[in-house]
């Protein structure tokens, strides 16, 4: 058989999207799965949509992600080279290849004149489309003379390459993941295979490539699912075997109907790409994943989800394990609900299987940009005491604020739940109490308890206005490991500091 080769081959518009990252990781697993190769090919025949740092980042996103690529621009391979705008030579070739054939034809219409017919149209209230119907009536080398045709090229009049697409056909279509299905040649158009400059367009392009870096299986979104027929005439056409086709579905949008956008993100706050974007036109920066605090793991794993799961159901698999169990007849054929929530609890998830070392160096950044500074060894206690109700990293500071500052004011709520007219007395005591003891959590648990037990009260009265006292608000760990943390001195400074603001 075959080596299996799938590419992913993303256009330099932009970041690259939500659903981008899931076509490039369906590319890639299931090139893996089957042994293959995964190649990124940047399709950048289209100057004017050309965004400056979209191959960049592209190449970020996926190493980011762990979806290195056997051949790239970056990595090279034997069929580079791997960015459209530099392969012209091969094309030219194709070009001449197809003008033999009788599927291509030379159109000299300008834009202007098109405008027009168009136009035209409209006001009949009927659509144009430059086909079997209307070419006999347009100006290229089918409808007119040969001698004109020979004449306009002589004037150097500038012309496209169209497809003729042939008359009243069925093609029968297999797509993996949707099945079969058939078209009537007469619903489609002559498409512009090659622009006036000579450069060919996505279509044209797209098959030529294929073909020359031996694509086995074409895996892409389910906007391109209207151009397959197209595509596997320009292969017929061009006397080559088509590859095989899967369209995957949209995400959509949390509510479930229409596609995700970049503005469900800004209305709801979650990234729609995987990295932060800085758009070099307007200088506005989109929200990224990994800046967001995701691991790539967790990221990659929800991602995965939209669309397919594994034999088991099993929600939280590795990359490695996706490898393995990848299967595109698996993928669901309706579109995926992106939710924000479940990517959080993927987040948390993968929060949970990390142990306090690993997280320990993404902590200490965390905590170096908040300009505090603690020994390493409470920094993992820290991680141990937090890593539970945490979801990202950057939770554990945020929410444990309490072991590196005093609070600042008591909530009131709180105040009033946890503090009587007594309580100032209670803690007068215990700050007594505990002020000759080895400060170890176990110790000092028993002595709360002793003082608990001489009142008559029972542990939650003495707990509750300590943990205000120590927090400001009645959360945080347990209160012995806290004061540990914190140390004797630092406890008893927040008691007094309580004691004076609440009486
Ligand atoms: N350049 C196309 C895109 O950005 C690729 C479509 C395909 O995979 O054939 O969507």
């Amino acid at each position: 058989m075959e080596k299996v080769r799938v590419r992913f081959a993303p256009s330099p518009t932009g970041p690259l999207h939500l659903g981008g990252v899931r076509t490039a990781l369906y590319d890639y697993l299931f090139a893996k799965h089957n042994g293959g190769d995964f190649i990124l090919r940047i399709e950048d025949t289209d100057t004017q949509r050309y965004v400056p740092g979209s191959e960049e980042y592209i190449m970020e996103a996926l190493e980011w992600i762990g979806m290195v690529p056997d051949e790239s621009p970056k990595h090279g391979g034997p069929y580079a080279p791997y960015r459209q705008s530099e392969r012209r030579d091969i094309y030219d070739r194709y070009t001449e290849q197809i003008l033999k054939t009788d599927y291509a034809y030379l159109a000299f219409d300008t834009p202007e004149e098109l405008d027009q017919i168009r136009a035209e149209f409209e006001a009949r209230g009927d659509v144009f489309a430059y086909n079997y119907e209307t070419r006999n009536r347009l100006r290229n080398s089918i409808s007119l003379p040969e001698e004109e045709v020979k004449k306009l090229l002589e004037e150097k009049t500038p012309y496209v390459i169209r497809f003729k697409m042939p008359l009243d056909r069925i093609i029968n279509l297999n797509d993996i993941i949707r099945g079969k299905f058939s078209v009537n040649t007469n619903t489609l158009d002559d498409k512009v295979l090659v622009k006036n400059d000579g450069m060919p367009t996505y279509h044209f392009a797209n098959i030529i490539d294929d073909h020359e870096m031996k694509i086995t299986h074409v895996i892409r979104g389910e906007e391109w699912l209207p151009s397959m027929a197209l595509h596997v005439l320009l292969y017929e056409a061009m006397g080559w075997d088509a590859p095989e086709f899967a369209h995957l579905s949209l995400i959509l949008k949390p509510e479930g109907k229409g596609k995700l956008s970049k503005r469900d993100g800004d209305k709801f706050g979650f990234p729609v790409f995987p990295l932060n974007f800085t758009d070099p036109a307007t200088g506005n920066t989109s929200a990224g994943y990994r800046e967001e605090g995701y691991l790539p793991e967790a990221f990659i794993n929800m991602v995965a989800m939209l669309g397919w799961s594994p034999a088991d159901n099993k929600e939280i698999v590795s990359m490695d394990e996706m490898i393995k169990e990848f299967d595109l007849n698996k993928v669901h054929k309706a579109g995926a609900r992106f939710s924000a929530e479940k990517a959080k609890w993927f987040n948390q998830q993968y929060l949970q299987l990390m142990s306090n070392e690993a997280i320990l160096p993404e902590f200490k950044k965390v905590l170096a940009e908040n300009n505090v500074e603690v020994s390493d060894e409470k920094a993992l206690k820290i991680i141990g005491l937090m890593k539970e109700r945490a979801t990202f990293v950057k939770d554990i500071y945020n929410d444990g604020k309490f072991f590196f500052h005093a609070p600042e004011s008591f909530d009131e709520k709180a105040s009033k739940k946890a503090w009587s007219p007594e309580t100032a007395v209670l803690m007068q005591e215990l700050t007594e109490a505990i002020s000759s003891l080895d400060f170890k959590a176990e110790i000092i648990k028993e002595s709360i308890h002793h003082l608990a037990e001489a009142k008559g009260l029972g542990m939650g009265k003495v707990m509750m206005p300590l943990r205000l006292s120590l927090v400001g608000e009645l959360k945080g760990p347990d209160v012995p490991d806290l004061m540990e943390m914190i140390g004797k001195e630092e406890t008893i400074s927040r008691i007094n500091k309580a004691i004076e603001t609440l009486k």
